[in-house]
């Protein structure tokens, strides 16, 4: 298995300071640990952090910006540690694969998963990340042969394919790929028809479908 698809290097770049938001760092996580490409360039982004620290004269902070700074910081460690989370794949009791990060967030088998069904072959499951989450994380399965309607993106959106596999206007998306979306990109995948797709994505502010109807089924997809 090859993997065709990676993460931007935005992306790569804030997930090695730790400044990605927690549904963004889940799903990177998620890529990276099956991704040598990608873990090697977040390998490389630390170290020329590490050394531009280095580089930048010391300068005395006033005890409100320490405190922000050092409230920064644990928070960065929490992320960083959230991200750390192995997501070594094991198969559940159907063969499917999610991480292991997810299923602990989930609370349940994936079996047992309770799918919001959005219509159109597409179901939906909401991943609790706290209240204050400024991200969103849920899992989409999309039956064989379906298509999502077209849709561009208010804001980023990461997708890691965890099973199956669909193709749009980027191309083919198999397990492990990522579609990191900037929120100009306008696609409408369409699952191949040997099997269900099921994804991981992390999102910013909600997708924006094109056309009535889209429009109309947004509020049951939930993204
Ligand atoms: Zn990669």
């Amino acid at each position: 298995m090859t993997i065709m698809h990676h993460l931007d290097e935005s992306t790569i770049v804030s997930f090695a300071a730790g400044s990605l938001p927690a549904a963004f760092a889940i799903v990177a996580s998620g890529h990276i640990d099956h991704c040598a490409c990608c873990r090697d360039k977040v390998a490389r982004a630390q170290r020329l952090g590490g050394a531009i620290l280095d580089s930048v004269e010391p300068v005395a902070l006033s005890q409100g910006a320490a405190n922000n700074l050092l409230e920064r910081l644990e928070a960065d460690d929490r992320k960083l540690k959230a991200s750390k989370t192995s997501v070594q794949a094991s198969a559940g009791a159907d063969g499917d694969v999610i991480p292991a990060a997810v299923r602990r967030l989930l609370d349940v088998p994936f079996s047992d998963i309770r799918w919001k069904k959005a219509g159109r072959g597409i179901s939906t499951c909401q991943i609790d990340l706290g209240e204050k989450a400024a991200s969103k994380l849920f899992l989409m399965k999309i039956a064989a042969g379906s298509a999502v309607p077209e849709h561009g993106h208010t804001g980023h959106e990461v997708t890691l394919i965890l099973s199956g596999a669909y193709n749009d206007q980027c191309g083919r998306f198999a397990r492990w790929d990522v579609a990191d979306l900037d929120p100009d990109v306008e696609h409408q995948p369409i699952v191949e028809d040997s099997a269900d797709c099921i994804c991981l994505v992390a999102v910013e502010r909600p997708a924006r479908f094109k056309g009535l109807l889209p429009r109309l089924f947004q509020p049951m997809v939930g993204i």
